[in-house]
């Protein structure tokens, strides 16, 4: 007899203080909100009923964004018309060659950059590579040092560490807010997460590139949990060089290619260290000499990946009408709603929140440390509520608002309360380490 239907949403017997109000305003936040609509969109499981608690909340688009819905039948006309009948017609008549570029305009107003700065292909990695090889080719020559963001996702430094051997350059691990105070005039560039994958911290995008610039040194954003989540800015604050993935906020779905900003300023001077012949002045001269094309197109490689890349531009169109800052406002409502449901639902000492409650340091996610998390977060999927784990102990919900309700939000909360109810040993420390 523990649910019965006619509790309202997070009361039953034992509820929590607190727990009827959480249910109460979430639902009067979801009335209000002005993106609610945008939800439909998406594919997604039907909103939570809470007679049936069957269907996902879905906490895992800084991941894997959720599927828009215009995307199936974009990719089956590509598909069966563009490539099964037209076929290599449709490098030009179906605008397929001119791709990346056209992408990449399309992602341009959501990262704040002009047109012309932007194009799509390749991975996240890849694209890092050509980033901060071509840095450091543009940087001045008593350049000795690459700064790389101590906290960051590892392919970054991974690939900062090969390009540094491959121009003669050291790597030095800086925490960001250390890099305005460890930036040298022998620093080349800095490469720095926007928003940190692990703790959801946002770092300070305006004053960091600003330090890098007065030191001489150039500014290389990743922005794979900022771009669709926050205003970025790009052309605003002279960012140099940026990269970004199109599968989490951007919802281009499993693989689909990354991005590439290259200020316009410093087009001409960017040598891509992988000069392939999409990204020559005339590809089909097949000239023997490598010229680079001018503009962002010296950021492509090869053969643009087609198939992935249609999916992405179809995927782009739920920003439709949608502004970045109404989804920013969205999302720190949503984040501040979690934590405060946290603080309703779940015990002080079984998890901690590590994602700041400064707004201007938090990104689009909340990550909590708590003891066992692995077996928590398992335990959570089971019930419904799909977030993610990071080692050794990190749950991570992340908050889409083009789709994440207030609704969720409660639900995932007064879930994890319940979880850990329901397995009391976990998080007294036999589990995980801690810290
Ligand atoms: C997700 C993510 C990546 C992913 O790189 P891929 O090459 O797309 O796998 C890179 N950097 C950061 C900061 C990320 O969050």
């Amino acid at each position: 007899m523990s649910e019965t239907p006619e509790f309202p949403a997070g009361a039953g017997p034992h509820e929590p203080p607190g727990s009827r109000e959480m249910a109460a305003r979430a639902a009067a936040l979801d009335a209000a909100d002005p993106l609610a609509a945008v939800r439909d969109r998406f594919v997604l499981d039907a909103a939570p009923d809470h007679a049936s608690g069957d269907a996902a909340v879905y906490l895992d688009g800084n991941s894997l964004g959720a599927l828009p819905r215009t995307v199936a039948g974009r990719v089956a006309d590509v598909i069966a018309r563009e490539w099964g009948e037209l076929r290599i017609r449709s490098w030009t008549e179906s605008g397929w060659w001119t791709a990346p570029e056209r992408v990449g305009d399309k992602i341009a107003p959501l990262i704040g950059a002009a047109p012309g700065q932007v194009v799509v292909g390749d991975s996240t990695s890849v694209n890092l590579f050509k980033a901060v090889v071509g840095g450091v080719r543009m940087a001045g020559k008593g350049c000795t040092e690459i700064l790389v963001d101590a906290t960051t996702f590892p392919t970054d430094g991974y690939i900062a560490r090969s390009a540094a051997r491959m121009t003669g350059l050291a790597v030095r691990p800086v925490e960001p807010a250390r890099i305005a105070d460890e930036v040298t005039e022998r620093t080349a560039l800095a490469l720095v997460n926007h928003v940190d994958y692990r703790t959801g911290r946002l770092n300070d995008l305006p004053g960091i590139t600003h330090a890098l610039h007065s030191a001489g040194a150039l500014a290389v954003w990743d922005l794979c949990h900022s771009a669709g989540a926050l205003p970025v800015g790009l052309d605003a604050h002279h960012v140099d060089l940026a990269v970004g993935c199109t599968y989490k906020y951007l919802n281009g779905g499993p693989g689909a290619p990354a991005f590439l900003y290259l200020r316009e300023s410093l087009q001409e001077r960017f040598e891509s260290p992988l000069p392939g012949w999409n990204s020559h002045a005339d590809p089909f001269a097949m000239d023997p000499a490598y010229a680079p094309a001018e503009g962002i197109a010296r950021g492509r490689v090869g053969t643009p990946d087609i198939l992935s890349l249609l999916a992405l531009e179809a995927a782009l169109e739920v920003w439709d009408g949608v502004s970045v800052d109404a989804v920013r406002t969205k999302s720190l409502a949503l984040t501040d709603f979690f934590l405060e449901c946290v603080g309703v639902h779940v015990p002080p000492d079984r998890a901690r929140s590590v994602t700041p409650y400064d707004h201007r340091q938090r990104g689009s996610q909340v990550s909590l440390e708590c003891r066992g998390a692995g077996e928590v977060m398992d335990e959570l999927i089971r019930r419904g509520v799909v977030g993610d784990f990071r080692r050794p102990d990190v749950l991570r919900f992340g908050f889409t608002p083009l789709y994440t309700s207030f609704a969720d939000a409660e639900r995932a909360a007064r879930v994890l309360g319940e979880v850990l109810g329901a397995l009391p040993e976990v998080g007294t420390g036999a589990a995980g380490t801690g810290g």
